[in-house]
């Protein structure tokens, strides 16, 4: 998981809920009755804001391959106007893997109406995970405050982070960082690299698996 730094709602989205709340609440001012090109929009947006990785598990995405999803969930029994606003509330919206009926098991998929405890939001959500030579996730071990090892856990699972597909990701991801990386280099150029990898590239997009990567750069390599 990755911190993720929202920005400001599209305008498109503006407009349409402006419209869409005047007419009717409930009818058209509703998430799920959200068209294109605002829908689009929204859905680009999110995509670029997060540097074209999973709000959850940080593999790669584009718009063909991710959806919407909504951080608090959508709640199915929607009854008042504030459930609808917070659905419509672009700082609760995020994009996450998987698109149509290609939904993978984990992610914003497993993850359905329930709430987890650990948020992309949260600007040091990073610290609470670590990951092993064999892409697996885990609470942060050296994290001495239970209340949080059981956070990161609980959180683990309900996004289904050690999925076989994912762990797979990441240790791809450390195969391509041993290749960066050959024995010999000096301090500086392990940091440039490092620094290079954990930035955005030219297209504005993170390494996939970029918490596993930055983990790997601190424990394999110290930088
Ligand atoms: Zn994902």
């Amino acid at each position: 998981m990755k911190y993720i730094k929202k920005r400001v709602e599209p305008q498109e989205l503006g407009h349409w809920k402006a419209q869409a709340k005047q007419q009717s609440v409930g009818v058209n001012y509703d998430f799920n009755n959200l068209p294109n090109p605002p829908k689009g929009i929204v859905q680009d947006s999110l995509i670029r804001e997060q540097g074209y990785i999973c709000c959850y598990c940080c593999q790669r995405i584009a718009t063909d391959t991710s959806h919407i999803e909504h951080l608090n969930p959508q709640n199915p029994a929607i009854k008042n106007e504030s459930d609808l606003d917070l659905c419509l509330d672009y700082k609760n919206m995020l994009a996450s893997c998987g698109s149509g009926k290609d939904l993978p098991k984990h992610c914003g998929q497993k993850k359905g109406n329930q709430a987890i405890k650990v948020s992309p939001l949260q600007p040091k959500c990073e610290d609470f995970f670590s990951y092993t030579g064999s892409g697996k996730i885990s609470p942060q071990a050296d994290n001495t405050v239970q209340q949080q090892v059981d956070a990161a856990q609980q959180t683990i699972e309900i996004l289904g982070l050690n999925d076989y597909d994912l762990q797979k990701g990441r240790t791809q991801a450390l195969e391509f960082l041993r290749l960066k990386f050959p024995q010999g280099l000096t301090k500086t150029q392990l940091s440039k690299r490092a620094e290079k990898i954990r930035n955005l590239d030219a297209q504005e997009k993170y390494q996939p698996f970029w918490p596993a990567v930055s983990h790997y750069l601190k424990k394999l390599y110290a930088v």
